[in-house]
């Protein structure tokens, strides 16, 4: 008899939990309103508009009007970097991002830099952390914005936000992260860690796909992407999207609610499996940063095995993994966050990303645990020299 299916791809996308379904409902058949209409319809959806604004504000420790809720992780952080971009050009035209952004920051950077903006990529040392003294370097009286991830979608090294801070600090730079990694799972104090922006998507702590949001702090220079209606505070033009919001909202505040107990727990997992897998399996790099690591974030580079045969074996057997990035596992480059930590692209091809969440359990490990040995022996004699 097949067992269930082991889902450890919550870096890809999250479940979204029963309890934010429940919060929703409501908003589809019932109080359906325009938010923007000043009848009673209307304003049942305004409030539960407010509602989720300030929720998600005081989590972040932030404004209501700081928070502008946007259609995607994706979109927020296009949004921050040519919103910045286009509304400051007149003060510079220089951006410094890294090199292990996502996709959606990193193509973002390209295509500003087809329209006369100089980017400059940090590099990362060998655990994925950014380096702070090139960043230093790379300030010049042209840098408006600065935008560095919270923590890697890959291999879950988390960055030291507050020392960037430090260093963009009163020299009018702004400075952006995206923290779709993080939302969810670490603790995000947009003071504390003196961001001015920051980025968040909801399918990655178990509210919906096709939901995110963009912390902007009061006083940033933002052009809005989306034009039309004026909603968002003209941030975001579009009609709000209330049920996915409360959604949002709902799932974040579950997450915040219970935060260091779930924390300890989902790192107690990830430390048995990465534990289990160090000592019965050889050569095996475990990539990323050994402790400033997202706590279900287990990434690892099989020598001699090609990644997606791996992946396709664990599929078999009813496990669901990640050779890295979901979004750009169509392609057979090696992963552009690994080759930036210096990996070679014949160890960057073994890689595989597992990584937990609130469903999985110790039985769960246990099988992947008792499975990968012959999966990854297997992929070894399968894979070319
Ligand atoms: C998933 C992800 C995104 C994109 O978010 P979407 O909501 O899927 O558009 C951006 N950045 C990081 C780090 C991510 O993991």
């Amino acid at each position: 008899m097949p067992g269930k299916f082991i889902y450890l791809d919550h870096a890809a996308t999250t479940p979204v939990d029963p309890r934010v379904v429940e919060a929703m409902l409501p908003y589809y058949t019932e109080s359906y309103g325009n938010a923007s209409t000043i009848y009673s319809l209307g304003r049942e959806s305004r409030r539960a508009l407010d509602n989720a604004r300030e929720t998600v504000a005081q989590i972040l420790n932030a404004q209501p009007r700081e928070i502008v809720f946007t259609g995607c992780g994706t979109e927020s952080d296009n949004s921050a970097i040519k919103g910045v971009a286009e509304a400051n050009q007149d003060r510079g035209r220089h951006i410094i991002t890294t090199a292990i952004e996502h996709e959606a920051v990193l193509e973002t950077c390209r295509y500003l830099e087809k329209r006369g903006f100089r980017v400059t990529y940090l590099p990362v040392d060998e655990y994925g952390v950014v380096d702070l003294a090139e960043l230093e370097r790379a300030i010049t009286d042209e840098t408006i914005l600065v935008s560095v991830m919270m923590a890697n979608n890959e291999v879950g090294t988390i960055q030291p936000l507050e020392q960037i801070a430090a260093i963009v600090k009163d020299r009018g730079i702004y400075f952006h992260s995206d923290a779709v990694q993080a939302g969810g799972s670490l603790e995000i104090d947009v003071d504390r860690l003196g961001v001015d922006l920051l980025s968040l998507s909801g399918h990655k702590f178990y509210a919906p796909k096709g939901v995110g949001a963009l912390y902007v702090r009061q006083g940033t220079r933002l052009m809005p992407q989306m034009l039309g209606g004026g909603q968002e505070k003209n941030r975001r033009s579009g009609t709000e999207n209330v049920a996915q919001i409360v959604g949002l909202a709902r799932a974040l505040q579950l997450s915040d609610a219970d935060r260091e107990v779930e924390i300890t727990r989902v790192r107690g997992l990830r430390d048995r499996l990465k534990d289990g897998i160090l000592s019965s399996i050889p050569d095996v790099v475990f990539t990323g940063h050994p402790t400033q690591r997202l706590p279900n974030n287990a990434s690892f580079c099989f020598k001699g095995a090609e990644g997606e045969g791996i992946l396709l074996s664990l599929d078999l057997n009813g496990i669901g993994a990640s050779t890295g990035s979901a979004c750009t596992s169509a392609s057979s480059d090696p992963s552009h966050v690994l080759t930036a930590m210096g990996l070679p692209a014949s160890v960057a091809h073994g890689a595989i990303r597992m990584t937990l969440g609130r469903e999985n359990t110790e039985q769960d490990v246990d099988s992947v645990l008792a499975m990968l040995p012959d999966i990854v022996q297997k992929q070894r004699t399968l894979a070319p020299v």
